[in-house]
């Protein structure tokens, strides 16, 4: 076979390496080479430099080989004998950081074994020194995703990453200017809805919000009122950024107080607004009123201020002297008002009459009022109605009641209660339906001899209670007593 001088030395050189790097105990050199049997010297001549470094893997030293080929790697011929069983994580581990990844992209075999190829990466690995020379049809979903740091990450053009990678992103590792770097406002709404939001730190929050692009819009349209729960207390979102009726939460933002004036009617005061976006909430200033203007009236009952119409309705009440207590609410109906005050085809409406005049007493007969037009729609706003509230008087319920009249001889003791008896209800309006005398007591004296009357010292009225005793309803009755006569002789 005839060789020019150079390939020989080429031959020549990639010997020596694979003894080298092979620990094959052969030296390099035209003398040694020369003394191979010529068998060896065929077999070696028909095999590639990778195809003897593979055979020869055992005890390899892939620093030491890079160092020899010098960033050169022949990758056809290495592709070509790759053996299946490949240790690439020596070969990966060894190889220069800044290694040129070209030639590699251009002889990479269509079959190509990726598994084992990323099994073997190196933990810092630079994706994006490997990726620089990689084909634009290049399916990005082989590469190890869940395995890669933040940092390998951000070597990896993000418009490449698979949508449902981003789910498995480690955002929450990156550092601020990588979170800054990631093109946020590019990512359609279906990759912001996988980034692991929940995993970001407060202080990622905050730098994400150093970025005037961050699609926070979006994401509060993705996410609603989900997203608080990721957010920062108090975390503020950029102004404008809220859709309408979206109000997270947040701490209250006053803005300047805001005065309202008093009406006739109605007091003034002042509330301040949360200026937070999207938040309705006003308070009022307690410690800040103005009393009402009070209407004032011209000749015509017509309010200058709020024109409203003066009326005023008056509610009956009981007649003169009252009414008889009955154990019952006595309820008085009826109102009087000045009808040159309703305006054409207004009506007034009183109803609820005051129904817990019961007991003895005076009370005001309330009632609402509301003025309605022709066809039942209240116009009350169109007048200020007075109310002037009838009295209900219900006065006590007669009784007269007697005692009776008792003597015996003395005999050193006075009366006892056996010997007076009970007490008799002769005359009044007579006790209310259901109720009875139920307790009496004589004022049994120590008198011994002679006369005096036979006095009540109390009584109690009233009907029986379900416990098997009394309600005492004695206020309600006016009881005049006829005492009869105790006489004691010798
Ligand atoms: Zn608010
Ligand atoms: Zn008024």
């Amino acid at each position: 076979m005839k060789r020019s001088k150079p390939l020989y030395f080429l031959t020549a050189l990639i010997l020596s390496i694979v003894a080298l790097v092979s620990g094959i105990t052969i030296s390099a050199g035209y003398d040694r080479l020369d003394a191979l049997t010529s068998l060896e010297r065929v077999e070696r001549e028909h095999k590639s430099l990778w195809q003897r470094i593979f055979e020869s893997m055992q005890n390899l030293n892939w620093a030491d080989l890079f160092n020899k080929l010098a960033g050169v790697i022949d990758w056809e011929d290495f592709f070509s004998h790759l053996p299946a069983n490949f240790d690439w994580a020596g070969f990966l581990n060894s190889l220069p950081a800044d290694f040129d990844w070209s030639d590699f992209w251009k002889h990479l075999p269509k079959n190509f074994d990726w598994k084992g190829f990323f099994e073997g990466l190196p933990d810092n690995f630079d994706f994006r020194n490997f990726l620089k020379y990689a084909p634009s049809d290049f399916d990005y979903s082989k590469l190890p995703w869940g395995n890669m740091t933040a940092d390998q990450l951000a070597g990896i053009p993000w418009d490449q990453i698979p949508l449902d990678q981003f789910a498995n992103i480690p955002f929450e590792q990156f550092s601020r200017d990588q979170l800054l770097n990631v093109p946020w406002d590019q990512l359609p709404p279906e990759v912001l809805g996988n980034v692991p939001w929940d995993k970001l730190t407060d202080e990622q929050w905050y730098m994400l919000l150093e970025n005037p692009n961050f699609p926070w819009g979006p994401l509060v349209g993705l996410l609603g009122l989900g997203l608080w729960k990721y957010l920062p207390d108090g975390f503020r979102l950029p102004e404008g950024v809220l859709p309408e009726g979206v109000v997270p939460e947040h701490d209250h933002i006053w803005g300047e107080w805001i005065t309202v004036d008093p009406t006739c009617d109605a007091p003034g005061y002042r509330y301040h607004r949360c200026t937070f976006n999207g938040c309705t909430e006003t308070q009022k200033d307690d410690n800040f009123t103005i009393s009402p203007l009070g209407h004032k009236f011209d000749a015509n009952s017509i309010c200058e201020r709020c024109h409203r119409r003066r009326l005023v309705i008056t509610s009956h009440g009981t007649p003169q002297g009252g009414v008889t207590y009955n154990g019952a609410a006595h309820i008085v109906e009826g109102y009087d008002y000045d009808e040159e005050m309703l305006l054409p085809e207004h009506h007034v409406q009183v109803s609820g009459y005051y129904n817990n005049a019961i007991d003895v007493g005076t009370y005001r007969n309330t009632f609402y009022a509301t003025v309605i037009d022709e066809n039942g729609n209240v116009v009350s706003d169109n007048y200020v109605i007075d109310k002037e509230y009838g009295k209900i008087v219900v006065t006590p319920r007669k009784l007269v009641i007697t005692t009776d009249s008792k003597e015996k001889k003395f005999d050193g003791s006075s009366f006892s209660v056996e010997d007076l008896g009970e007490p008799h209800i002769i005359g009044g309006d007579g006790l209310v339906k259901g109720h009875e005398l139920y307790a009496f007591e004589f004022d049994i004296s120590d008198i011994v001899l002679g006369s005096w009357q036979n006095s009540l010292l109390y009584v109690r009225i009233g009907p029986p209670d379900s416990a098997g005793g009394h309600i005492d309803m004695t206020k309600n009755y006016a009881i005049e007593c006829i005492a009869g006569d105790l006489h004691i002789y010798r």
